[in-house]
């Protein structure tokens, strides 16, 4: 039985008080994975940006609209939880400066100006401590496991979950579960229900199980070189 934070959804970056720039993300992944945590036996808090999909009853739920305030609702929860699965898309990238008043035509083109949000995964990487871990979800549209793997590195992340483009905004779904080692340890496709259930059961064999399973990626554990292509 663990605490399992999920972050899952979309966020929103506004540019005035009434545009905002976003992405297509349903949480639907998210929400598979928590029925599916749940019904292991695990605990669940959610922080989602905004979606329509429901979360089951039996979740801690905390609704955030930016990446910033995701990443302060995680940085508030994860003390208290084994391990982060990161299903969220949150927006890579706000705007410079967010106008007071909403941006009026001018006929001429408007420029805008964008800068980095916080990476939640890999900030709480950073932060994990003995026996905590995080998964990552890497969504490639080339060179998936490759890509993939340099993400887990980077975000210190003890497993990496690839999907390709086709699993935005779809009930279906195919992955391949890649661990620190590069090695694929689970090649599956379907519904996100049934891939949810299959992750969790992954995640119960070799994070929440004896951790000597896979070579974890601690803060303090050297990148190890991709293994380019498996
Ligand atoms: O956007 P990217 O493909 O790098 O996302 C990979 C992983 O990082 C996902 O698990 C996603 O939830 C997470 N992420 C994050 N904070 C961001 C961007 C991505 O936690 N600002």
């Amino acid at each position: 039985m663990a605490k399992i934070l999920i972050t899952s959804g979309p966020t929103r970056q506004y540019l005035d008080p009434v545009r905002y720039l976003t992405n297509g993300s349903s949480g639907v992944m998210g929400s598979a994975l928590a029925q599916a945590a749940l019904q292991a036996g695990h605990q669940v808090v959610m922080v989602s940006g905004p979606v329509r999909v429901r979360y089951p009853s039996g979740v801690k739920l905390l609704e955030v609209e930016t990446t910033q305030e995701m990443l302060e609702a995680c940085l508030a929860e994860f003390p208290n939880c084994d391990g982060l699965i990161g299903a969220a898309a949150p927006c890579d990238y706000q705007p410079a400066a967010v106008a007071a008043q909403k941006l009026k035509k001018t006929g001429e083109p408007l420029l805008l100006k964008l800068i980095e949000t916080p990476d939640i995964v890999a900030t709480l990487g950073k932060k994990k401590r003995l026996n905590q871990w995080t998964v990552g979800f890497a969504l490639e549209s080339e060179d998936a496991r490759f890509q993939a793997i340099g993400k887990l590195q980077r975000k210190l992340c003890d497993l990496v979950v690839v999907n390709g483009v086709g699993a935005i905004n779809s009930p279906h779904n195919e992955i391949e579960i890649l661990n620190p080692a590069g090695e694929v340890v689970l090649a599956a496709s379907g519904t996100k229900q049934k891939l949810a259930k299959q992750i969790i059961r992954v995640l119960d064999e070799q994070l929440l199980g004896p951790r000597s399973k896979t070579a974890s990626a601690t803060p303090s554990a050297r990148p190890r070189k991709p293994q380019a292509r498996i």
